[in-house]
């Protein structure tokens, strides 16, 4: 059995993914820029100004410029947190709950590309005593965000485990590809809209289509 799980957030605890694919194709659209939900899902994980730069350079041959690459993000966050709190995942409170449960001991983590100063807050909420603030990886840790191995590197290393003690729970093919380019173990669960085969092309180690098939096989390993 693994020592550690290093869990995403987006897409793996919340569902918070239909209300990205909304605000994104919302604001773009508004900007003349074709964003497909597809395109939010395949995204995921990536920053906000390379997702708007990228999307601008397809349509106007040429990067954003400064000042209207922010305005749109501004306002991509305000249609986000218009659409309210997201919920938790289908099945991942018994996942996490099957994992605290196990002696001895495993250390739960989070990884995230996020930064909000509330996110213990909610993390404490919405699942009791599962997460600590010293084992948390957020956008304030690292100097480049996933598909670079940073954060799930700093996790690891925090962590004082071997890499193959150590597993990541993720859902999207970014997050996939840090997870594999950190040299561990990865689970993809997919909660959104892709196909297996695109967490596949990613190398996960198992594709789940949801929390239910990934308590089944964890509990298998026991
Ligand atoms: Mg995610």
């Amino acid at each position: 059995m693994y020592k550690a799980f290093f869990f995403d957030m987006d897409g793996v605890l919340f569902n918070s993914m239909p209300r990205h694919a909304k605000a994104w194709e919302e604001v773009m659209q508004r900007h003349g820029l074709r964003f497909t939900v597809r395109d939010t899902y395949v995204n995921e994980g990536r920053t906000g100004h390379s997702v708007i730069d990228e999307c601008y350079l397809a349509t106007y041959g040429t990067e954003a410029p400064d000042g209207l690459w922010q305005l749109i993000y501004e306002e991509k966050s305000r249609a986000f947190e218009r659409q309210g709190e997201p919920e938790a995942i289908d099945g991942v409170r018994e996942v996490l709950d099957y994992l605290c449960s196990l002696e001895p001991k495993v250390q739960i983590w989070i990884v995230t590309g996020s930064a909000q100063h509330t996110l213990f807050d909610r993390l404490e909420r919405f699942f009791p005593s599962v997460f600590s603030s010293e084992r948390m990886i957020t956008a304030d840790d690292v100097t480049h965000g996933k598909p670079d191995p940073e954060p799930y590197l700093k996790a690891w290393e925090r962590s004082s485990l071997s890499k193959d003690e150590c597993c990541v729970v993720e859902n999207a093919p970014l997050g996939v590809r840090s997870a594999k380019s950190a040299g561990l173990t990865c689970l993809a669960v997919n909660t959104g809209i892709l196909l297996p085969q695109d967490l596949e092309e990613e190398h996960a180690d198992k594709v789940f289509d949801n929390m239910h098939q990934l308590l089944q096989w964890l509990r298998q390993l026991n």
